[in-house]
């Protein structure tokens, strides 16, 4: 029997009107344990876990498909989405601080509500070094996984190649018109449309300014929350793992069935496995 979830708003506290999409927390049937959070390129990953978990505002399942050719940003915040859904509504990030003499582990608490885009951005405009007005869509996951491939094959020599190429695959106008088909990004280009990519996903290149409680020193650390949330949810799959093994050593229920126990069950069942066995 299919299993019914709650499914939570995103962004949090929106109306039936104003969500976007929503989420059920992961881990929360069978399926979820195919995901091979070791083997798969993070992409891959995002798309798998946001087509389990996600679905559109009215109510009707993203296929894959679809959430390839979601933003990188969207997809980020569909993957907050997950992760408050699924371990509550905050995150710890540890960096280490960077003061000389120091190096002492900072924990950094954050709030997944606080990441939250008021609404989804498709495109960035702005001015290219030349004067001329630049019009640049934000790069979605079918990029991501475009650029993976451009950067495995032969064509790719260098880094810049590779930015180049994306950002070439970006630009949607220039000076008000479409580019030619014979038209070449000038590499100094490059930086401005960086900045201008970057300022329109501010999440994608996050930086998070702390004072080290150990020597007060300021540090600007970075997190990368994509991997942030992925790493909370990959603990999530394990620990439920952890979870069919022990009772299935005892009960000898299938995985279905104890994964098909609501979470409080299991934890009771969980509790009395260490009472009487350990
Ligand atoms: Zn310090």
């Amino acid at each position: 029997m299919a299993r019914l979830h709650t499914y939570t708003a995103w962004p949090p506290g929106s109306s039936a009107e104003s969500a976007r999409f929503s989420a059920r927390r992961y881990a929360a049937e069978c399926g979820d344990l195919a995901l091979q959070f070791d083997a798969a390129p993070r992409a891959l990953l995002v798309t798998a876990l946001l087509a389990r978990c996600l679905r559109a505002a009215d109510t009707r399942p993203l296929t894959a498909q679809a959430l390839w050719q979601w933003s990188v940003a969207e997809r980020l915040q569909g993957l907050l989405a997950v992760a408050l859904a699924t371990t509550g509504p905050n995150t710890t990030a540890v960096a280490s601080c960077g003061h000389a003499g120091c190096g002492q582990s900072i924990e950094l608490e954050l709030e997944l509500a606080s990441f939250a885009a008021p609404h989804t951005v498709h495109s960035a405009s702005g001015v290219a070094p030349d004067g001329s007005a630049l019009l640049c869509r934000l790069p979605t996951g079918d990029d991501q996984r475009a650029w993976r491939e451009f950067a495995d094959s032969d064509t790719a020599q260098t880094t810049e190649a590779g930015e180049r190429w994306l950002a070439q695959r970006l630009v949607e106008r220039v000076a008000d018109a479409p580019p030619t088909q014979d038209w070449s990004l000038p590499t100094a280009w490059l930086e401005s449309i960086a900045a201008l990519l970057d300022a329109s996903d501010p999440l994608n290149a996050l930086v998070v300014g702390i004072e080290c409680p150990y020597c007060g020193g300021h540090n600007n650390i970075d997190v990368d929350l994509e991997q942030l949330l992925i790493e909370g949810l990959r603990r999530q799959q394990r620990s439920l793992i952890e979870q069919v093994h022990r009772l299935a050593c005892i009960y000898h229920w299938s995985e279905a069935q104890i994964v098909g126990l609501p979470p409080w069950r299991r934890a009771r069942y969980l509790a009395q496995v260490e009472a009487h066995f350990s």
